[in-house]
């Protein structure tokens, strides 16, 4: 019989900076295949695995709207697209490792991914296919952190792991002060009211209201996205 682990379908985002590293290009293809292969781990022992990427490492609508006669939409829109070419990029390098996988895109971009199907992508996830949703929420004004909490709440995943840089959640920011306090478990009142910087409120309050666990945790850590999905104990817990 199958193992059980604390989860059996996951919702895991990968945020765009998450993918930059320190390469010169955006993206480190060393980083992108540490993710592949620990996903594809986790995948082979049956746990479902569903993908949120964000864009950041290439572009990010609120930093650019306002200059340069940029608004807010249209800024936003170009970094939805962004995240789809972080999208196509995971995919491929999954895919050369064997693990099939599915972009959805939450706009249409028909010849390049499938739409976003959230029958489709439940069904995906049951035959073994990783699913990574593309574009965000498709809105501007949203966060793809905001999207990690709508999709993992419409395919009914169990948890949001957030995998960051930073061991998880510090009531300040461990790399400019290293006595930084460490949070295990947070309460999501704790982190709206103390306005710890994990999400955007969106995505928090989005969470909170249907109940889903958030776990942030290091992903440069080798081996901690596999503990993560299995249920092991890793990062900060943030729950009722
Ligand atoms: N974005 C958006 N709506 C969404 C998700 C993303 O408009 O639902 C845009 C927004 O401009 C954002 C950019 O896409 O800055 C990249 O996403 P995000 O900043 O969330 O990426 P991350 O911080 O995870 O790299």
């Amino acid at each position: 019989s199958k193992p059980s682990f604390k989860w059996r379908r996951v919702l895991l985002k990968v945020s765009g900076e998450a993918l930059a590293g320190d390469h010169s290009q955006n993206i480190d293809p060393k980083i992108t295949m540490a993710i592949a292969r620990e996903v594809a781990a986790v995948t082979r022992l049956g746990i479902e695995v569903a993908l949120v990427v964000g864009g950041g490492n290439i572009f990010r609508g609120s930093s650019w709207a306002g200059s340069s006669g940029l608004d807010r939409s249209s800024a936003d829109y170009i970094g939805m697209l962004a995240t789809v070419m972080n999208a196509i990029f995971l995919q491929a390098t999954m895919e050369s490792i064997g693990t099939p996988t599915r972009v959805q895109t939450a706009f249409r971009m028909s010849e390049v991914a499938e739409p976003y199907i959230r029958r489709r992508a439940v069904r995906h996830l049951e035959k073994g296919r990783v699913v990574i949703f593309a574009a965000g929420t498709g809105n501007p004004f949203f966060t793809t952190d905001t999207a990690a909490a709508l999709r993992c709440a419409e395919i009914n995943a169990e948890v949001v792991l957030k995998a960051t840089n930073v061991d998880g959640v510090f009531d300040e920011d461990p790399k400019r002060n290293p006595q930084a306090r460490f949070h295990e478990t947070l309460t999501y009142q704790e982190v709206t009211s103390k306005d710890l910087s994990v999400m955007d409120m969106t995505a928090i309050t989005l969470c909170q209201e249907n109940n889903i666990p958030v776990i942030v945790f290091n992903f440069n850590k080798p081996g901690n996205i596999e503990k993560a999905i299995k249920g092991e104990r890793v990062g900060t817990l943030i729950g009722a």
